[in-house]
């Protein structure tokens, strides 16, 4: 790991003086800023050099290949599992687990559900942004009310859903609609009830 230079952190002061008219209050607090800095730097470096490997790569083995078995963990941009080496999947949408890949390259999802990130909801997202809980997602999936696309495990279990806002768009607005009135509708009955109180 680099150290930062007596000389750099001078520099460092006086930019941090003249940008944002900050004095650091020590040496130590100047040198631990500067540093932090540095080591900022470094991590965007690696992870720069990384995917330059990694698209050097892929004109070899055009579908993607499992991530580098050198230790590091990374979450799988679909479901969020943790995954390393053998057990996660690279190509040009990012790092995915086995069976999330599975999934994509099956078409039971949408490939651009990897970079478009607001265009669906997971389940949890469901529950918070609605207000509702989990079997009531579950009930509306079952009544056709919600359109899920279920993620499978290569044995058959769901083991994640995708709601893609496409999909449901009418049903989440009316849900939205419904909660909006039954807020003010309670709103309104507390303030009855205090003007009765009088
Ligand atoms: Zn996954």
């Amino acid at each position: 790991m680099a150290t930062v230079s007596p000389k750099a952190v001078e520099e460092f002061k006086q930019i941090f003086k003249e940008e944002y008219g900050y004095e650091f209050k020590s040496q130590a607090e100047a040198f631990g800023s500067a540093q932090n800095l540095v080591n900022f730097f470094e991590v965007l470096l690696e992870v720069e050099h990384r995917e330059r490997l990694r698209k050097q790569k892929l004109k070899d083995e055009p579908k993607g290949f499992h991530l580098e078995d050198d230790g590091s963990t990374y979450n799988c941009i679909i479901c969020h599992r943790m995954i390393s080496g053998k057990e996660g999947w690279w190509d040009l949408d990012g790092q995915k687990c086995l069976d999330c890949q599975r999934n994509v390259e099956n078409g039971v999802v949408p490939r651009n559900i990897c970079r478009d990130r607001d265009g669906w909801y997971a389940s949890w997202q469901i529950q918070d942004k609605l207000k509702i809980h989990s079997s009531t997602v579950r009930k509306m999936v079952r009544e056709g009310k919600l359109k899920a696309r279920n993620l499978t495990t290569e044995g058959g279990t769901i083991y994640f859903q995708v709601f893609l806002l496409s999909e449901n768009q009418d049903t989440i607005q009316q849900l939205r609609k419904e909660k909006h009135n039954e807020t003010a509708t309670q709103r309104s009955k507390v303030r009855d009830s205090k003007d009765d109180k009088g």
